[in-house]
């Protein structure tokens, strides 16, 4: 059963620290949503959105001039961030020492919107526990010739493979032309270990429908099939947030979903910053409880992996 309780992350006091300018600015063309409508969009839907991006690193993909081909991604500290945000050091497996950020409170997530933010992209990870991943993702990106009917039925054949390998997996639109298939897990295996794991665990679904899966990379492989993208399993890769906008046309949500509405849903590019707080507001977060779902990732061994 899905939870509709909506806890207060965002106060009146936090609203009411909104500050922004160009407010009136319209981004990517005439038609498409001022700075204020995303402000607006985030504040109405922080209350969901941030148990899912907190104390987490994050990339944020921000739009300054509300231009597409002036959008670039901020792994890193700037200039003017908020000041509530955290900013820390840690080494990647080349040995160099990056800064990463994070947002840590409903303030510094507000002020985002100030700072031509559109795109959320977190870690599967929390900053204070890093290299011990609590959350991982099968990004279903679907080829040349692939319909989203197709894509809804193989997440949906995908959510039977793994609840039979003991795993309790949620769903989310990408806000593009894929879905994302989110697990929670224990947070005891380092990133390598998660990231071979997921590995394996592709290669066994895809040997479930081989006309239907590759999990091999290439654009050519993917053409009238779905790629099983595992690589958002890695240490330092993020995947877009829940209920994070794409910076695309109309603003379309990476919108979760419970397995139910998932199949109701024929275009997934209609849950946008316009229509997304309003059905927010009455079916609530289906992810709610993600966190309570957290089961062991099976490391499954090699021989049973498809070639
Ligand atoms: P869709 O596949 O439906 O279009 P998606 O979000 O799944 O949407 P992908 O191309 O499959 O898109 O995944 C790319 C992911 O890689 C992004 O979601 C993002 O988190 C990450 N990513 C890509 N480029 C960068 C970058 N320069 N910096 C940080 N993260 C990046
Ligand atoms: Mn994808
Ligand atoms: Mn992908």
């Amino acid at each position: 059963p899905v939870s509709t309780k909506r806890k207060r992350l965002i106060s009146d006091a936090d609203l009411a620290s909104i500050s922004v300018t160009n407010a009136t600015r319209r981004l990517f063309g005439k038609s498409g949503p001022t700075k204020l409508d995303i402000a607006l969009y985030y504040a109405m839907v922080g209350d969901f959105m941030l148990p899912h991006i907190l104390a987490r690193p994050v990339s944020l993909f921000r739009c300054p001039t509300g231009k597409l081909t002036d959008c670039f991604f901020q792994r890193h500290a700037f200039t003017g961030m908020p000041s509530s945000m955290a900013t820390f050091d840690t080494t990647n497996s080349e040995g160099e020492t990056k800064s990463y950020i994070s947002v840590e409170d409903a303030r510094g997530y507000l002020a985002l919107a100030q700072f031509g933010v559109i795109e959320f992209h977190s870690w599967g990870s929390y900053r204070k526990r890093l290299d011990k991943p609590d959350r991982v993702v099968f990004d279903l990106d679907p080829g040349e010739g692939i319909a989203w009917r197709e894509v809804v039925e193989a997440a949906v054949h995908i959510r039977g493979e793994l609840e039979g390998l003991g795993l309790v997996p949620f769903v989310k639109t990408s806000g593009g032309k894929g879905i994302h298939v989110v697990i929670p897990i224990t947070p005891k295996l380092i990133w390598k270990k998660v990231h071979q794991a997921t590995s394996a665990i592709a290669s066994q679904l895809a040997a479930t429908a081989p006309q239907t899966f590759t999990t091999t990379m290439g654009k050519d492989n993917r053409v009238k099939r779905i790629f099983i993208d595992y690589h958002r399993n890695a240490r330092g890769h993020t995947a877009v947030a829940p209920y994070s906008l794409r910076a695309r046309t109309n603003l379309p949500a990476s919108t979760p979903v419970s397995w139910a509405d998932l199949e109701t849903i024929d275009a997934p590019e209609d849950l946008n910053y316009s229509s997304l707080p309003g059905l927010l507001a009455t079916s609530g977060d289906p992810w709610a409880d993600i966190e309570d779902f957290a089961r062991d990732l099976p490391l499954l061994s090699e021989s049973r992996k498809s070639s």
